[in-house]
């Protein structure tokens, strides 16, 4: 049985999440909680911190990891022309890059910034995503261990102790909070644990060696604390919405590109997740093993932001959820090294039986959102 959230729509299927006594879901509550928050405070809490490390002699002052896309880019901007900061954006590139990710960060730049792009050795990424895939049905596992470790990386090369990520998934979207401070602070533990699934350090096999692994590789505690690099939540500050960040970006950067489709694969929005070719496989290969997609992932963002109804949400989910990650599949079974077949296979072997069942000679959710 699938139980989805009463004021949302997120299933009891996502890992870690919580639900209450009355079918809702931990997101929700938290998104509750932000009415009592008061963010002036939070506000002044944010400017102290900044003022204690904004650089006085012209060098960078703190990191942002960088996509290109609208959250990041949105916290950038403020960071640098709202409150004066000198921000360094650091970007692990993503794995199969398209157009429009390169286009939304070249136009980035030219208003100012210095980015710092870190593209690793290909043929380990390629194996990598392709081991990933196979075993664990997400081809971006190695990806998500670059992308954390490389902005750390850089903030202790450049000794620039402060950075900025975006927000707290743990607690926006449903999962285990581990104590109050981790919504503000990052805590690398908990991302290793629950993003990564294990340590980098265990990738080495007979083509992959210790060094292959440097750009997976977070830092040693002891560099860490000898420039005191502190990880801060963006999102902890200010309100937080998908939506207004786009809304920021397009009055920003006037040529900001969407998807020029009008619409991402496997769900309604065409501003969110664009940069990497190979997104629509990773959540189209999470609706196959907890059977929610990304327009149900979507919705829930919108919902909790008081920007859609349930029902809306629920009318995105149930037609666009399952829709299968066409734009690019070619070139990603080529990144992938496999052939459609092969895809297939590996796609079914990571179905959850007891959330799909065959009807006719189609694969059908046992529980569909409701
Ligand atoms: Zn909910």
């Amino acid at each position: 049985m699938v139980t989805y959230c009463k004021r949302c729509l997120m299933p009891d299927t996502r890992p870690r999440i919580v639900f209450n006594g009355e079918g809702v879901c931990n997101a929700c509550l938290t998104a509750d909680e932000k009415h009592n928050i008061d963010w002036d405070e939070r506000r002044r809490e944010f400017l102290d911190y900044v003022d204690r490390y904004r650089s006085r002699d012209g060098s960078y002052d703190c990191i942002v990891p960088w996509s290109g896309g609208k959250d990041s880019s949105y916290i950038a901007h403020r960071l640098k022309f709202e409150f004066g900061l000198n921000p360094l954006l650091v970007t692990f590139s993503p794995l199969v890059p398209n157009e429009v990710g390169a286009y939304n960060r070249e136009e980035f730049v030219k208003l100012g910034f210095d980015n710092l792009l870190l593209r690793p050795n290909q043929k380990v990424a390629r194996r990598l995503a392709n081991r990933f895939f196979v075993e664990r049905g997400n081809p971006k596992v190695a990806w998500d261990a670059g992308i954390n470790a490389v902005p750390v990386q850089a903030a202790v090369n450049y000794r620039i102790p402060l950075i900025f990520y975006a927000e707290h998934g743990e607690s926006e979207y449903g999962g285990r909070v581990l104590n109050e401070e981790s919504r503000k602070i990052r805590d690398f533990t908990e991302v290793l644990e629950h993003q990564i699934g294990d340590h980098p350090g265990n990738w080495v096999d007979e083509e992959i060696t210790e060094r292959d692994l440097a750009p997976y590789q977070y830092p040693d505690q002891e560099r860490l604390d000898e420039v005191g690099v502190k990880a801060m939540y963006f999102a902890y500050f200010f309100r937080w919405s998908m939506l207004e960040n786009y809304r920021y970006m397009q009055k920003a950067m006037p040529g900001f590109r969407t998807d020029p489709n009008g619409r991402t694969d496997g769900t309604f929005t065409d501003f969110d997740s664009l940069d990497d070719k190979i997104d629509p496989i990773y959540y189209y290969m999470q609706y196959v093993k907890f059977g929610f997609g990304r327009a149900t992932r979507d919705s829930c963002r919108m919902i909790n932001n008081g920007q859609m109804t349930r029902e809306q949400g629920l009318q995105n989910a149930l037609a666009y959820d399952g829709e299968f990650p066409k734009t690019f599949f070619q070139d990603n079974l080529d990144y992938l090294g496999l052939g459609e077949n092969q895809f297939t296979e590996i796609v079914d072997k990571h179905r959850n039986p007891e959330i799909w069942e065959m009807r006719g000679n189609q694969w059908c959710l046992r529980y569909p959102p409701g």
